[in-house]
Parts: structure tokens; C-alpha cells; sequence
């Protein structure tokens, strides 16, 4: 309808770590449970490897056209959608402003296919007959990001670059936080070397009320110090002349750290605001607030405050 029409904002791919999270999204919807992502800043270069379902031989000709999505086939779809995806513009979005290659093996086919596409045309396509038999999943190859954007790329210094990088680092530490189930592998490819993310020092937090499920990761101080006297010593130096309670408190102050994953019918939120979806409408937002208000009293009266 209009409202949802209207609702749904212009997308375009405009940041590096834009270009990442649509990409590891795409292959977090594929159900992946490993995701290898490589970047080359310097390059402009952003390789994603998945393990996930692969794209089907029919699928793979509508790929970099506009809308093309294999996950919302009906407007009564919209009000369901489980997968971060279901516009189909990153990759028509990413097809226009970069070199883009897909090479994919679907599951349920031999062959695994390539499509290549530059400037709209389209430069390649599969299949690539597999001496053995390959296992799914997809590569999505992005080279040259914005060279039809020069001006983007413009203000381009070694600052910008380590910027950049640190941006897509956390965004990946985020996603593979939420998505503890895949395993998630970071490579600097301008020096080939792996950004390792570890697991952080996090306590599981869960609760349920009725539909509404909450569960998660809380953590009362930074993310490498642990909630022993050592790392109280620890704060205390850092907070000189404190006491226990009031480093606590100090610490919670400074470093909380606080990952939920809110689980609910998918009638009770909308997604559609905005195309990066970082407003998400809820209905029955002062329920969630009530259970997650308890959930932290909770936590906190368990570390003594
Ligand atoms: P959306 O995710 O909104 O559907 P995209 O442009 O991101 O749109 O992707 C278009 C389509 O390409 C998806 O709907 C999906 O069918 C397919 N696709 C893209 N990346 C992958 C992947 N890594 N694994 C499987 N299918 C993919
Ligand atoms: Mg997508």
C-alpha cells in the first residue's frame, strides 16, 4: 500500500562497511554458518565467502537488477520477514558503483555459477563445471567500490583508511556477537593478515513474558576485564582511593556493555523505516522495555548493587 510504499526510503550502498554488512547479511539470510570476509582498503576491494545455501541457476541472471530478492514475494510478506534482507537492492545498488562478481553453488545443483557485471552489462555467466563436487555457497566480489564516484574516494589518506577499517571491524564484531552460531573470519587482504575476533567476556542473559523473548550478552565493565578481585584490583588503580562498591559503580559508569536479541511475532515490529534498518518500530515497545528493565535490576542485584 501507499503508507508502506512511502515508507520504504531510496537505497544506496554509501560507505565501505555498508557494502560489508550487505554482503554478510546476504549471507547470514543463506543460513551460513562460516562467513570469511576480506578487505583491501587500499583497493577498494571487499571479498565475502559463505557456506550458505548458494543461489539457484535461475536466480542468478536477475542478479544486479533492481528489486530482485528471493525473500518477500507478496505485500502480506512484508509484515513477516525473518531475514535482514528482502528489498533486492544492495547488489543492484553495489552493481552500479563497483566491478561486481557472484560465483555461487546452490545446494540443490551441480554446477556452480559466476556472474560478472560491469557498468550494467553483464560479463559472464556460469556454468563452471566442478571437476569435484564443490559445496555450497556464494562469493561476492566487489572491486573498485565508487569508481564511478571518484569524489567519494577523493579524501581517501592513510586516517580514512584506518577509520574505515576499524568502522567495518566493529560492525563485524556486532554481527558475529548476534550471530553466535557463525563463525566469522576478518583478513586485512592489503597485508593478509587475519583481525581476529574472540568471543568477548559476556554474561548470557535470557528472559520470557507471553510472545515476547529476550536473550543476550550484559557485561557490567570493558571487554576484556572479567569480574574477579583481580580485576578489581585492576579498577581500583585505575580509580585510586575508591571503594569496591563505588569502582563498580564507577566501572558500570564507563564501559556497560549491554547485546539483545529481542524475539517476537514479526507482526509486532516494522523494519520497513529505513533501508539500513536502524529504526525499527515496535508495538508493544513498553512490554519489551518492562521485561528488559527487569532483566538489568536483575543482573545488577546479582553483582551487588
Ligand atoms: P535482498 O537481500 O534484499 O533480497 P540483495 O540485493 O541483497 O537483496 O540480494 C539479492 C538476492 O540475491 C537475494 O534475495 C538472494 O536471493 C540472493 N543472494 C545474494 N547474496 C546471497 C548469498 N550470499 N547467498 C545466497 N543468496 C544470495
Ligand atoms: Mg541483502
Amino acid at each position: 500500500d501507499n503508507k508502506t510504499v512511502q515508507k520504504l526510503r531510496a537505497f544506496h550502498v554509501s560507505s565501505v562497511v555498508q557494502c560489508v554488512v550487505e554482503l554478510v547479511q546476504n549471507s547470514l539470510d543463506a543460513m551460513a554458518t562460516t562467513i570469511e570476509i576480506h578487505v583491501d582498503m587500499t583497493k577498494y576491494f571487499i571479498q565475502v565467502i559463505d557456506n550458505g545455501s548458494g543461489i539457484p541457476p535461475t536466480d542468478m541472471d536477475k542478479i544486479g537488477q533492481r528489486h530482485a530478492t528471493s525473500k518477500c514475494h507478496t505485500l502480506e510478506d512484508l509484515a513477516h520477514i525473518k531475514t535482514y534482507g528482502f528489498r533486492g537492492e544492495a547488489l543492484a545498488s553495489l552493481a552500479e558503483i563497483s566491478i561486481m562478481e557472484i560465483i555461487s553453488k546452490h545446494s540443490d545443483y551441480y554446477d556452480t555459477y559466476c556472474v560478472i557485471i560491469k557498468g550494467g552489462l553483464r560479463l559472464q555467466l556460469g556454468p563452471t563445471r566442478n571437476s569435484e563436487r564443490a559445496k555450497p555457497g556464494t562469493i561476492a566480489i566487489i572491486r573498485d567500490l565508487f569508481y564511478t564516484y571518484p569524489v567519494r574516494r577523493k579524501m581517501q589518506s592513510v586516517n580514512t583508511i584506518t577509520n574505515e577499517l576499524e568502522n567495518v571491524k566493529k560492525a563485524v564484531e556486532i554481527l558475529a556477537l548476534i550471530n553466535p552460531q557463525v563463525a566469522f573470519t576478518l583478513v586485512d587482504a592489503s597485508i593478509d593478515r587475519k583481525i581476529v575476533n574472540t568471543r568477548k567476556n559476556l554474561e548470557s542473559v535470557y528472559a520470557k513474558e507471553d510472545d515476547i523473548q529476550i536473550d543476550g550478552f550484559f557485561s557490567l565493565k570493558g571487554l576484556h576485564i572479567k569480574f574477579n578481585e583481580d580485576s578489581i584490583l585492576k579498577s581500583k588503580s585505575e580509580f585510586p582511593g575508591k571503594s569496591k562498591k563505588n569502582v563498580l559503580t564507577k566501572s558500570l559508569e564507563k564501559y556497560p556493555i549491554f547485546f539483545i536479541h529481542i524475539t517476537c511475532p514479526t507482526t509486532d515490529y516494522d523494519i520497513s523505516l529505513d533501508p539500513a534498518k536502524n529504526i525499527i518500530e515496535f508495538e508493544n515497545w513498553p512490554k519489551i522495555m518492562d521485561l528488559l528493565s527487569s532483566l538489568v535490576t536483575q543482573f545488577l542485584l546479582c553483582h551487588g548493587f
